[in-house]
């Protein structure tokens, strides 16, 4: 969050401000279950820390999250009775992100749920991606 701005609707979910339905909190993370979900037991696992994007949070906060995530979803599909589930997380307009606070969605899913999942892929060019992996490689070598 910058100066001025208004605290995100989870910030305000974690400060108690705004009541939720809390599954897990530590440190770093907390998790509640979404307000409009997609399946039985969607929950948006969270950094406290509001950060708009998950390329701009602290190492140890992301691990956070990563640690946490796993450990989640199994409650959350043990709870449910569901076997296998999507994690999504959305970094901006164009990738559909509306709250602007760093989030993973659990989705837990089922056959014949009418969800869907397959996106449009293309064909690939070997030549295209040896390169351009060639220069994500570089760019991380240098440590972006
Ligand atoms: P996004 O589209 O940004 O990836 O997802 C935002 C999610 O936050 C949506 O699934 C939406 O239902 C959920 N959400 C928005 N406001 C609230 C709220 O006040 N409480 C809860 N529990 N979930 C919310």
């Amino acid at each position: 969050m910058s100066a001025g701005e208004a605290p995100s609707i989870f910030t305000r979910i974690i400060l108690g401000e705004v009541p939720s339905h809390r599954v897990f909190e530590n440190a770093h993370v907390f998790a509640f279950l979404d307000i409009n979900p997609l399946a039985l037991g969607h929950t948006l696992v969270v950094p406290k820390r509001e950060v708009e994007r998950l390329e701009a949070l602290p190492e140890e906060e992301a691990a956070a999250i990563g640690a946490a995530l796993g450990r989640i979803a199994r409650a959350v599909l043990e709870t449910v009775g569901a076997q296998d589930y999507n994690v999504l997380q959305n970094n901006g307009p164009t990738a559909g992100q509306v709250v602007r606070h760093v989030h993973f969605h659990i989705i837990p899913r089922r056959a014949g749920d009418g969800l869907g999942y397959r996106w449009n892929t293309k064909q690939a060019d070997a030549g295209e991606l040896a390169e351009l992996a060639a220069k994500i490689a570089a760019r991380l070598a240098e440590g972006a």
